[in-house]
């Protein structure tokens, strides 16, 4: 086994010797071919903007490939409103008939410490009160249907368990509830950082204000929409922060917004319970095609 292996490295380092001496002879035809042959064609051209570095600055994971990956705008698809050329490029957002959908493998493009020891974009949380659960990120395929047109229902549904909605960053919003319908209030010791944690499949949820996102846009912007197409804003307005008592039972209310200068209901995030929605959606809901695992 180990003689196999060296006598290979010795062909490789024999060709590479040959390689060298042929080389000259080689440019010099290929100088011969290029005469004939038409121009290369120009190299492609980038499709999006170059990368930028878009962490807040009290972070220190700089060096995280999927971090300097993350274009902050998605190129709009012709007939999508103009807020969802916010989702971040790590979301594949498409039009189908009446419906949005967007796709997410579900890793945030922040540091995190639920990733593995050793992964890049593994970022401690000295917080002394930080009690992580023992669950780490995994890469999920995240798809949601949401309404184009959203309308308010006259049947309100009851938030699921699960996905009820997908941050600007493709992370998926859960409800205030953990399991068996206990308020995740107790949960909320292991939320990094970044106001998230992974559940025991591995998949990484905000409860409450996403903070990478509210970090980049401000305290009053627009951070992801729920599953019935309402968008979804930050816990300020008008530099004030926005208090369950400003909003209905659905945690929302109905004025323009920057995103909608028409006005349009939307969901405020607040610090306190409930954080993103009441018990119901204010309207009619899409579906999440998928929460499975890839
Ligand atoms: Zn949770
Ligand atoms: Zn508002």
């Amino acid at each position: 086994m180990l003689f196999s292996s060296f006598r290979s490295l010795m062909t490789v380092g024999r060709r590479r010797a040959s390689a060298y001496l042929l080389l000259p002879a080689l440019i010099s035809l290929g100088a011969i071919a290029c005469a004939f042959l038409p121009p290369p064609p120009p190299p492609p051209q980038p499709t999006s903007a170059p990368p930028v570095s878009n962490l807040p600055t009290n972070t220190v994971a700089v060096e995280s490939p999927a971090a300097t990956a993350i274009v902050p705008t998605n190129a709009p698809e012709s007939g999508l409103p103009p807020a969802f050329s916010k989702f971040l490029s790590n979301v594949t957002v498409s039009l189908e008939g009446d419906f949005i959908l967007l796709k997410s493998n579900g890793l945030p493009p922040h540091g995190s410490p639920y990733f593995p020891h050793g992964d890049s974009l593994y970022e401690a949380y000295t917080d002394p009160d930080f009690k992580p659960n023992p669950s780490t990120i995994e890469a999920q395929n995240i798809v949601l249907q949401i309404p184009l047109h959203p309308q308010m229902a006259t049947n309100h549904a009851m938030t699921p368990m699960g996905p009820i909605g997908m941050a600007l960053d493709g992370i998926p919003f859960f409800n205030q509830y953990a399991a068996n319908h206990q308020p995740a209030t107790r949960e909320s010791v292991g939320f990094d950082q970044y106001g998230g944690h992974p559940q025991q499949q591995g998949m990484y949820h905000y409860h409450v204000e996403p903070y990478y996102l509210t970090g980049l846009n401000g305290k009053d912007s627009l951070v992801g929409f729920l599953l019935d197409g309402f968008p979804v804003y930050g816990p300020e307005e008008n530099g004030q922060p926005v208090t369950n008592d400003d909003l209905d039972a659905y945690h929302g209310h109905t004025h323009p917004t920057a995103d909608y200068p028409e006005g349009i209901y939307h969901y405020h995030i607040t610090a306190a319970m409930p954080w993103i929605s009441g018990d119901e959606f204010y309207g009619i809901v899409g579906k999440v095609v998928s929460p499975g695992r890839p």
